[in-house]
């Protein structure tokens, strides 16, 4: 018999930028009582209107970036579309999985494949979908933080990021918002269960 595990689960959740999984996690927080936080993780890129540096990233310069990487700092990091850092510190993390809670992490597809080399068999991965294309391109849109050739460089990124949606151990697909909460939250329930019996 395998003694019961003491760390939280880690939860990877990936997909395309628009998708929705910000939405999600934060709409999951909200209405669960499942010992869970997201992991605030770190970005080169500057704020966009309506976010909190330390709530939505911890927005770094790319100095302070490649000094976090050299001290070991980092649980993994991305060049993500072709120009900014984005990475997960290992504080985000590993304190709160220690004391028992879950962790979510909202990664991008590069970023889950890291943690995947990393942490094999220590986490759950999921990825949310679209329900089509057009849906994703429309959310892109009307979220209207990207400029067009930003816009048109995510899409591409997600079609690559969409081909690979089967090398995850759970798909959910993000079309009405409170079935994707009620589909993660069982997600998260069902590893936390599994992780606290013994087998
Ligand atoms: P991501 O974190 O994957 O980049 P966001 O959470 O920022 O995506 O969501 C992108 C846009 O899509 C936002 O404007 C959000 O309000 C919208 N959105 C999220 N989920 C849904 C949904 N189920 N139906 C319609 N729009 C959604
Ligand atoms: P956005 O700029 O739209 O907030 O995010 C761009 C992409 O970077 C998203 O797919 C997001 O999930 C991803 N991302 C956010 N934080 C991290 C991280 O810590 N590491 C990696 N690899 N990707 C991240």
């Amino acid at each position: 018999m395998t003694a019961p595990a003491t760390h939280g689960p880690l939860i990877v959740v990936a997909g395309p930028s628009g998708v929705g999984k910000s939405t999600l996690v934060e709409a999951l927080l909200k209405s669960t009582d499942l010992p869970l936080r997201r992991a605030v993780t770190a970005t080169t890129r500057p704020p966009r209107p309506g976010e909190a540096a330390g709530v939505d990233y911890h927005y770094w310069t790319a100095d302070e970036f490649r000094a976090a990487i050299d001290a070991g700092a980092m649980l993994e990091y991305a060049v993500v579309h072709g120009s900014d850092f984005y990475g997960t510190p290992r504080r985000e993390v590993e304190p709160h999985r220690a004391a028992g809670g879950a962790v979510v992490l909202v990664i991008d597809v590069q970023g889950a494949e890291n943690v995947r080399r990393l942490d094999p068999g220590g986490h759950l991965s999921v990825f949310v979908l679209p329900p089509c294309e057009a849906a994703l391109e429309a959310r892109l849109r009307g979220r209207g933080s990207e400029d067009e050739a930003k816009v048109q460089r995510r899409l591409q990124t997600a079609r690559a990021e969409l081909a690979r949606a089967g090398e995850f151990d759970a798909r959910i697909v993000n079309d009405d918002l409170s079935e994707a909460v009620a589909a993660l939250e069982a997600v998260v329930r069902g590893e936390m269960t599994r992780r606290l019996t013994p087998r």
